[in-house]
């Protein structure tokens, strides 16, 4: 039976870290501030919002709300990220996705000043990534990346097998592991919606992180014994009684039989994404601010 990994617990010891950065900077004259801007269709981007001030709330980092309608035109939305841009009190800055169909999502991200962009999806702190010299890391990736530190799993030289290519997980995961830098140095493999006989790419694997965004993909009859599985999705399912629940891209039961340790979903990677954005939040408060923050890295 694999051990289950706690991103809850893991999460909050990172967040009570970053605490004492948080007061580091306010000593120094400077509350960190995160800028949230919505403007999206999706209910559950509310949500996701709400979670994040909350979040920066619990920290003492101080949170902008802005809120624009759906239907706003898209030189609103520029100019609101604009004005953010030179708001010098403003640290970090994010638009939540998905933005409505007429807003081009490519110009939102290129338009984030690269220094605010505490989500990392701008092309500048994506290339920096890739370089190897990174200056926000995506708070997905970087979140597992800090999980697998904390549970004591040494990526370097490790077989790992990512099981998605996306922008904002599969990619910047990929990157990350074979970093030449602690957390990285794996040999690592990215598999896709392409990707012919997955299962036995998987079952090669020291470590899988799963990001596909389908339901119990990855089951125990295609993971190597022993192997740490890291599961990135979020899907709702319906249950036979005609309610629903959460399920991963892992299926639990049979993987955590095989596995030696696996993320849960809930409370795996999701409680270390929120706290890696409080975490590029505080960075990017001591970079414009010019105050060493001294943050916590698991990963060494
Ligand atoms: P995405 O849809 O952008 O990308 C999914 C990727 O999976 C694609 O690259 C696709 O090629 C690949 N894929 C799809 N089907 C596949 C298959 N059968 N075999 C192999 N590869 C396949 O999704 P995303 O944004 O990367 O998110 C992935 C999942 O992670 C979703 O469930 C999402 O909700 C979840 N997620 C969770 C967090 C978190 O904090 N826990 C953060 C981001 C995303």
């Amino acid at each position: 039976m694999a051990d289950i990994i706690d991103g809850n617990s893991i999460a909050a010891a990172l967040r009570t870290d970053l605490a004492g950065s948080v007061d580091r900077l306010v000593d120094a004259d400077h509350r960190p501030t995160l800028a949230t801007v919505l403007m999206s269709p999706d209910p559950a981007s509310e949500t996701y919002v709400s979670m994040k001030q909350d979040d920066c709330e619990e920290l003492g980092i101080d949170s902008r709300d802005v809120r624009l309608d759906t239907d706003a035109a898209a030189a609103t939305l520029f100019e609101t990220i604009d004005d953010l841009n030179r708001d010098g009190d403003v640290d970090g800055l994010l638009v939540q996705s998905p933005v409505p169909d007429h807003v081009d999502y490519r110009e939102v991200v290129e338009r984030i000043d690269p220094m605010k962009d505490v989500d990392a999806f701008h092309p500048e702190n994506v290339g920096r990534l890739v370089a190897g010299y990174p200056r926000y890391k995506p708070c997905t990736p970087h979140g597992i990346q800090q999980l697998l530190a904390a549970t004591g799993v040494d990526t370097a030289g490790a077989d790992a097998v990512v099981v998605g290519r996306s922008r904002i997980v599969g990619k910047p995961m990929a990157n990350l592991l074979i970093q030449r830098a602690p957390g990285g140095n794996a040999t690592t493999t990215v598999c896709h919606s392409h990707t012919d006989d997955l299962g036995a790419k998987t079952r090669q694997a020291d470590i899988v992180v799963a990001a596909a965004g389908v339901p119990e993909l990855v089951d125990g009859s295609m993971l190597k014994p022993g192997a740490v599985v890291v599961d990135v999705g979020i899907n709702r399912v319906e249950t036979d009684d005609g309610g629903s629940e959460l399920v991963g891209d892992v299926a639990f039961e049979s993987a955590r039989e095989q596995a030696g340790a696996i993320t849960p979903v809930p409370g795996g990677v999701g409680p270390m994404t929120r706290a890696m954005l409080l975490y590029n939040t505080v960075k990017a408060a001591g970079l414009q601010h010019d105050v060493a923050v001294d943050l916590p890295d698991l990963a060494g």
